[in-house]
């Protein structure tokens, strides 16, 4: 019968170690395999498809177990963070042929979602961000960091809101909390689905320090140096390439709310959730991963200050000018590696050689660039030019110490280059000239010896020896030859003089190998201490290939460079377009739109028919906003434009990913964050506002929003409608003009004409557009007669003048209006009404 058995001490090694990272998958090394046991085995096993086994089969308690060999476990690695969970890598850390008893065993890295660094080459224009936050009284500190480049950024955040909008454009893939987190944040963050951990405060290591010392803020500092704190406890090895933290104030950028990032398809296609069709698609003509991951940052934060906007546009548009150094430049960014990750590989020791020759050639190209921009016009790029430092001792020494071509391995050699150091050429020398010597070292013995079959031979059992038949052994030289072995017609003997070749030539390779690896790791070491410099001038590189990028798409697709203020009202963009909508049908297919919107016209109601571009209209707006505030061209022919403090969008399927709410409500909380939040420096974008719910609800809302954006915020608003009643309302209020979409009836059929038209269309073309669907010709007729009828009754659903909610209740002539919105059935015939009801929202539907 099975026994209940008896931990061993290697179990008990494992559940100990176990004990401290509950929430990994330990994966335990044993010889050449990680393996994992009890339930990490189960699951490890499931999700990645490993035979799962058992140790001590035969005992009450069999051990499930599965494992992985070490040379692939980086796979099985990525695929476990990839899922979300974390996994704690256990080495032996002592050599198992030196110690005594049971080799210990530590944990030498955590490998967590927020935290990995070898990213698959696909990923380099992404970043991969690990968030610390900490809750104060005031709000909330929220830092983040890439580790793989070193990036920290730091900032107060004034509410929830503001935490949540942060937390979803930055896609962080790992949040850090400190213990004593409240319920609220909790309840909160659980429905974000990002992986938390909890992180106790502790000190940070003195190489570290530096990177906390700019902040002003207490609460600042503590955030960053929660995160420093995690870092520390998972990586547990160098972070001396981590960057100083930076402060940012998200109010000194152009806010983009997750909505209006999302709905405008700024990073994500809707439909796809890919790049394709995107802004970032259309813009990225970046040549560097540095300059990839800055455009996406770019992107999600434009300027505001003009000052700043102003100095990239004057790049791009010297750029734009200057074909010939545009196109060397480009030619040379080209060759430029990812400096920032390779510089963190440095700092991490997880650099290899060839790495390094990387790094040495991005290097080499800097000069060249420089030189390029040296012809260029001097006072806009004086600050490139201070700060583009080839680092050329770092380029000198890899290319004095690194050969051209290095293997993969550090271990094995062929990497340093001949002549760096004497010892290793002595080394090599020994390995590569074994066989001479050896061969002088024969004719040499024949001469001393005069015996002419003297030969020199190897065996494993002894090594090198000297051979001569039996019978001349005796004219051998007693005292120099030591007889090792006799054969039937011949005797083997070694000499000091070959014994010291033969220990030079067997330990050379072995010799040669270690001092390679040591040679490395200095010269590694050496180039660690330049990190910042390299990431210096990884940031400026970065910057140059996205201005590169705005000048190389703004010509091809012709943009033109947009006069921005910061202190006219006045919006006049002439012929634009819609980049990305363009791009995909072609510049013949589209239609350019004017948008104009003097300092005095704050709300454009826009009418038209279903499909006939509305919607494209108000994002092109939004989009060459956007591209104006990050330093672009805009898709125009001439654009001028305020500049914006923030962007509010209620626009397009209303999908709330949180917390799963109905299409109305989301579309009613988006449109109260543009109220509570605009200013009168926002622009405001209203799609359809009110069509989730019931006609009358749906149109008395979105009257009173107008209303309210128009009297209370005063923000650049278009707002486009299929509640045609809503047109008079131009009547009434100044500063709302009424702009439609013409189109054209053409043999009893709707042609649009996706021109934007002053005024407001002229009648509901939603019985068209179900002919256009291919309804039965008698419902159509039928449809036809109902509405001549509803237009011929109409006073009952014309809308409430602006002013007149305002007015006392009791005038009997706002009653009746405001009765006759709520409760049309008291003002109508019961059958007429509910008809009329029907029919009206099935037009709403068609439309
Ligand atoms: P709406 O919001 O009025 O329903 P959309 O803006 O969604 O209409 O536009 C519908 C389609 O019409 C778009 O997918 C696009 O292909 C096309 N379209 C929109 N604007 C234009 C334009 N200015 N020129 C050419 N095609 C356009």
């Amino acid at each position: 019968m099975p026994q209940k058995t008896k931990k061993t001490p290697m179990m008990e090694q494992y559940l100990a170690v176990k004990k401290q990272y509950p929430d990994a998958f330990l994966f335990y090394r044993l010889g050449d395999f990680y393996e994992m046991f009890y339930d990490d085995a189960v699951k490890g096993a499931q999700i990645l498809e490993l035979t799962l086994t058992t140790r001590n089969k035969n005992a009450v308690d069999p051990i499930p177990m599965c494992g992985v060999p070490h040379h692939a476990a980086q796979n099985y690695i990525d695929i476990l963070v990839d899922k979300g969970y974390k996994v704690a890598i256990c080495e032996q850390v002592e050599d198992p042929k030196t110690a005594k008893g049971m080799v210990k065993r530590e944990v030498v890295q955590l490998v967590t979602p927020g935290t990995i660094i070898d990213q698959n080459a696909g990923d380099a224009k992404e970043n991969n961000y690990l968030t610390a936050l900490l809750e104060a009284d005031d709000g909330y500190g929220l830092a983040y960091a890439d580790l793989s480049t070193g990036e920290i950024k730091v900032a107060t955040l004034k509410n929830e809101e503001a935490l949540l909008n942060e937390l979803m454009s930055l896609q962080t893939k790992e949040i850090v909390l400190a213990p004593e987190i409240s319920p609220q944040l909790n309840e909160l963050l659980a429905k974000l689905k990002i992986l938390t951990s909890i992180q106790a405060n502790a000190e940070i290591t003195a190489e570290t320090s530096y990177v906390t010392q700019d902040l002003a803020s207490k609460l600042e500092q503590r955030t960053v140096q929660n995160l420093l704190t995690y870092l520390q406890t998972t990586q547990k090895r160098s972070l001396a390439h981590l960057q100083k933290a930076l402060h940012y104030e998200p109010s000194h950028y152009l806010k983009l709310d997750h909505n209006a990032q999302r709905n405008l398809e700024l990073l994500q296609n809707l439909r796809t959730n890919k790049k394709s069709g995107t802004l970032l698609w259309l813009l990225d003509s970046t040549k560097t991963a540095m300059g990839g991951r800055m455009l996406k940052q770019w992107i999600t934060r434009p300027l505001i200050d003009l000052k700043q906007i102003e100095q990239r546009q004057k790049i791009v548009a010297d750029l734009l000018e200057n074909y010939f150094e545009r196109s060397g430049i480009i030619e040379q960014l080209t060759q430029v590696y990812d400096l920032e990750r390779l510089a963190g590989r440095v700092a991490f020791g997880s650099v290899n050689g060839r790495d390094l020759v990387q790094l040495k050639t991005s290097l080499e190209h800097i000069p060249q660039i420089r030189y390029l921009l040296e012809q260029l016009d001097n006072t806009i790029y004086q600050e490139f030019l201070a700060d583009l430092d080839p680092v050329e001792d770092v380029a000198d020494l890899i290319e004095q110490a690194i050969v051209d071509e290095p293997p993969l391995s550090i271990t094995e050699g062929n990497l340093i280059r001949e002549g760096y150091n004497a010892q290793l050429d002595e080394y090599t020398n020994a390995m590569k000239n074994g066989k001479q010597w050896l061969a002088q070292l024969e004719a040499q013995e024949r001469e001393i010896t005069g015996i002419s079959n003297l030969k020199i031979g190897f065996n494993r059992v002894f090594g090198y020896y000297i051979e001569v038949s039996k019978a001349n052994a005796k004219k051998l030289p007693q005292d120099r030859y030591q007889r090792k072995q006799t054969l039937t017609n011949a005797e083997r003997f070694i000499t000091p003089e070959l014994k010291q070749k033969e220990e030079l030539i067997l330990g050379a390779e072995t010799k040669a190998y270690e001092l390679e690896y040591q040679l490395f790791t200095e010269i590694r070491e050496q180039i660690k201490d330049q990190i910042k410099r390299l990431q210096k001038l990884a940031a400026k590189i970065a910057e140059l290939d996205v201005l590169q990028a705005f000048a190389t798409v703004s010509e091809e697709n012709h943009f033109v460079c947009p006069v921005l203020s910061n202190t006219k009202r006045e919006l006049n963009i002439v012929a634009g377009w819609h980049p990305v909508v363009e791009k995909v049908l072609g510049k013949q297919s589209y239609i350019p739109n004017d948008v104009k919107m003097d300092a005095d016209l704050d709300v454009l109601l826009i009418t038209g028919p279903n499909m006939s571009g509305k919607s494209t209209y108000m994002r092109q707006l939004a989009l060459s906003v956007i591209m104006a505030q990050m330093g672009c061209f805009v898709p125009a022919e001439s654009a001028e434009m305020p500049i914006f403090d923030q962007i509010f969008t209620r626009i397009g399927a209303a999908d709330d990913l949180i917390s799963g709410e109905s299409t109305f409500m989301v579309e009613m909380k988006e449109a109260n964050q543009a109220l509570k939040n605009a200013t009168p420096n926002s622009l405001l974008l209203f799609d359809e506002l009110g069509r989730g719910t019931a006609t009358y609800d749906g149109m008395a809302l979105a009257q009173a929003i107008i209303e309210f954006v128009h009297d209370q915020i005063h923000a650049k608003t278009l707002f486009s409608t299929h509640y045609h009643e809503l047109t008079v309302l131009a009547e009434k209020l100044p500063k709302l003009a009424n702009i439609h979409v013409g189109a054209v009836e053409k043999d009893g059929e709707l042609v649009f004409l996706h021109k934007m038209q002053s005024g407001p269309a002229d009648k509901s073309y939603g019985v068209h557009v179900a002919k256009l669907a291919g309804m039965p010709e008698m419902l159509l007729e039928r449809a036809a007669t109902i509405l001549a009828h509803l237009e011929g009754a109409d006073k009952a659903t014309e809308v409430l003048a602006p002013d007149e909610p305002k007015v006392e209740p009791e005038l009997p002539q706002t009653e009746e209006a405001q009765l006759s919105l709520f409760e049309p059935e008291e003002q109508l015939p019961e059958k007429l009404s509910g008809e009329k009801q029907r029919v009206l929202s099935e037009l709403t539907e068609a439309n």
